[in-house]
């Protein structure tokens, strides 16, 4: 009987196929659940932050103000499950929150946010691609000067290596493809903005780059397709392995996958909301 086919692909999803098929079977077809890790939780909450931040007036986007946000946003994680169950002590609750303070400080060293012209904030988009459904989430729609769409995306974790900066690009490229098929305008600019360091990473999304990720990404839905019916998603060990929150179940280190499907959750409705422009980029 063949496997259940995923309802759509994301960013991260085309990036976990890429990386480890097998892997991508247990997070995206069976359902497994993932225990919430401190760097992750920590992007949520400088996420939730910025977010605040965006909504305020554009006078308002100060320093204070950011670090208002933050405290508004720890407030509301305190409750989530998400950061209760990383049961963090006394002391590592300390740094996990001075953390995300030095993230937030960091942005402004990137950007004036007084300047910044946002139509969307936290936007769920979905596209198609023949058969195929695309769904990213992006940080921020804005309008630059001359009224051209630019999509940034926070990024909390370190900037990748130049191995894998190509992957992360990837995910660029997909939301530039989401906003040229439901805009019918390809962005001017897309940028990574890394926070630690601080460093942004800026690329101009090109006719020939959205299509090679049109081509990527319905290639890969094609194998995605072949390994459902056939039932064959292979591991594919590597560094990543050491992350994987699914090794009991992998063959790779002595799991048995079947085993996996007892372990599945139903998956969360509340990622499946449609298209949710803020504002029309006019
Ligand atoms: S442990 Fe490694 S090989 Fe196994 S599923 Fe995870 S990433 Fe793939």
């Amino acid at each position: 009987m063949a496997l259940e086919l995923p309802y759509s692909l994301s960013p991260s999803k085309v990036s976990t196929f890429t990386d480890c098929a097998l892997a991508f079977r247990f997070s995206s077809i069976d359902h497994l659940p993932e225990p919430p890790s401190a760097p992750a939780t920590k992007g949520t909450l400088v996420h939730a932050a910025l977010e605040r931040l965006f909504v305020l007036p554009a006078e308002q986007r100060t320093m204070p103000a950011a670090l208002t946000a933050l405290d508004q946003a720890i407030d509301v994680i305190r409750d989530d499950p998400e950061f209760i169950e990383l049961d963090l002590d006394d002391t590592a609750e300390v740094a996990f929150l001075d953390d995300a303070e030095q993230l937030v400080r960091r942005y402004f060293e990137l950007e004036d946010p007084t300047t910044i012209t946002p139509i969307g904030i936290e936007l769920k988009l979905e596209a198609s691609v023949g058969d195929l459904r695309l769904r990213g989430i992006i940080d921020r729609l804005e309008l630059d000067a001359d009224g051209g769409l630019v999509v940034t995306d926070y990024k909390t974790g370190k900037v990748p290596h130049q191995n894998y900066e190509q992957g992360k690009l990837g995910g660029v490229h997909f939301y530039a493809l989401l906003c040229e098929r439901l805009f019918g305008q390809r962005p001017a600019k897309v940028q990574l903005l890394y926070l630690a360091e601080p460093v942004a990473i800026i690329t101009t999304p090109t006719e020939q780059s959205i299509r090679g990720l049109e081509r990527k990404v319905s290639a890969i839905w094609t194998a995605v397709e072949r390994a459902c019916t056939a039932e064959d998603f292979r591991p594919r060990p590597s560094k990543l392995c050491d992350w994987c929150a699914f090794q009991a179940y992998c063959p790779a280190f002595g799991g048995d996958p079947d085993s996996a499907k007892a372990a599945s959750i139903q998956p969360d409705s509340t990622k499946d909301v449609p298209v949710d422009l803020v504002a029309s980029p006019g």
